[in-house]
């Protein structure tokens, strides 16, 4: 048995409240934030596993030290199966997140000076992809396209853009996009002006996965991508190429972006790309997605507009003029009512970036913990409820009830919510 100093809780009362704390509110919030889900049991025990111990520079085969043998057999299977999973000719999973997976492509494939044709971050570009906020240009020459009269991007503009820029590299791919991309025809104007395209798919790798999603696998030089939005592992980033790239992205990522590449979330990477081919979770990105369209369908019918009608993925952005609310007011008073989500600028947002006139919702993180056609409904009407009086206490306070118990029917770490004493609580994670 391990002494009571070896357990978090009686040693770290207080790092185990904020644990528990985020336990208790994983369990009694409706996470709506399109980036957000939870892995399973098996990814958090392999990333919780004793490979920590592990400070394995190099790839497997070509490491800078001795005792790496089983952990170049974890990151060998987690290379074969991200291949295998994505048809890719090349991987690397070693990229501690999206956005450094963005940065190793950029040293890898970039000189400085080089220009960047991207998604604007006003219509759903990402801010990691880009430089600094207030300094652009600092590295690369940045020019962006953006959405056009029906909310969708622009092809054209990308086409005149590339041919007045000539972009070393192209970008397609964002935060905040909502319907299918046609990679093929960024992949001809890329052609056209001898540019690169990268495909930033970070938000999309989970239905690109399951085949729900189109694959820019092939179509572009390279791909980025995360393992914990719409793929359901744990936090962290990989890149696929054509294998003529390997070499330059290998030798970017070690040394060059990070050394050690942390062991436990390779393992977890490794488990979440298994989970990934199975009928069970294209099954659940079929579920991801009827959800989303099930969500827009009723917030229009509350008389919400929907940025560009509809969604084609995980996620839609609600446009919240007409209602005279802000974003930044909706996600306050939503979290009041115990549903999380993120405020979003609109395409040409009148507002500032710090209110925004919009809201990003996903439906990723709710479909795994099990909600279905009645309780997206249900949250729908709580939304446009709250929305429509978010000053109303009445409102507010009936619509938090109605999320509680909503909440406690869908356990999120797999057991109804314990109600008693907090340190009756064993473990973090209970096996569902
Ligand atoms: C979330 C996101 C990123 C950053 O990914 P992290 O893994 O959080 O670093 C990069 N690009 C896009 C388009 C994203 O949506």
């Amino acid at each position: 048995m391990p002494s009571s100093d070896q357990i978090l809780r009686t040693f770290d009362p207080e790092l185990w409240g904020a644990i528990d704390a985020e336990r208790e509110r994983q369990e009694n919030h409706v996470e709506l934030i399109a980036s957000g889900n939870y892995p399973s049991p098996r990814v958090s025990a392999a990333q919780g596993a004793l490979l920590t111990d592990q400070h394995a520079g190099g790839y497997p085969g070509k490491r800078d030290r001795g005792g790496c043998d089983f952990i170049d057999v974890a990151e060998r299977l987690a290379v074969d199966r991200c291949r295998q999973l994505f048809r890719a000719e090349y991987a690397n999973v070693q990229p501690h997140s999206g956005s450094q997976a963005n940065q190793a492509v950029h040293l890898a494939l970039l000189n400085p000076g080089d220009t960047i044709l991207g998604m604007s971050l006003a219509h759903g570009g990402c801010p990691t992809r880009s430089e600094p906020v207030g300094r652009p240009g600092k590295i690369h020459h940045e020019v962006a396209y953006g959405l056009d009269a029906d909310e969708v991007i622009d092809y054209a503009q990308v086409e005149a853009l590339a041919h007045r820029h000539r972009p070393r590299l192209i970008v397609a791919g964002a935060s905040a996009y909502w319907l299918r991309i046609d990679f093929k025809r960024f992949r001809r104007i890329a052609d056209a002006v001898g540019a690169l395209l990268m495909v930033d798919m970070t938000h999309h790798a989970g239905l690109v996965a399951a085949g729900l999603y189109p694959s820019p696998v092939g179509v572009a030089d390279v791909v980025v991508g995360s393992t914990d939005k719409t793929l359901r592992g744990p936090a962290g980033g990989f890149i696929l190429a054509r294998e003529a790239w390997g070499h330059a992205l290998d030798s970017t990522v070690f040394p060059s972006v990070r050394g050690s590449p942390m062991a436990p979330m390779i393992a977890a990477k490794a488990v979440a790309f298994r989970e990934a081919m199975s009928p069970a979770f294209r099954a659940y990105q079929e579920r991801v997605i009827d959800n989303a369209a099930t969500l827009a369908r009723v917030l229009t019918e509350r008389g919400l507009r929907i940025v560009s009608g509809r969604t084609e993925c995980h996620m839609m952005l609600v446009d919240l003029r007409a209602i005279g609310v802000t974003g930044d007011e909706a996600e306050a008073v939503l979290g009041r009512v115990h549903v999380s989500v993120d405020k979003n600028a609109i395409p040409n947002d009148p507002r500032q970036p710090a209110a925004t006139s919009g809201l990003r919702l996903g439906s990723p993180a709710v479909t795994t913990r099990g909600f279905g056609p009645a309780e997206i409904e249900q949250i729908g009407h709580v939304i446009a409820d709250v929305l429509g009086a978010p000053r109303d206490d009445a409102v507010v306070a009936r619509s938090a009830s109605a999320v509680t118990a909503l909440c406690a029917r869908f356990p999120v770490h797999g057991q109804p919510m314990v109600p008693p004493a907090r340190h009756s609580r064993p473990t973090l994670v209970v096996a569902r």
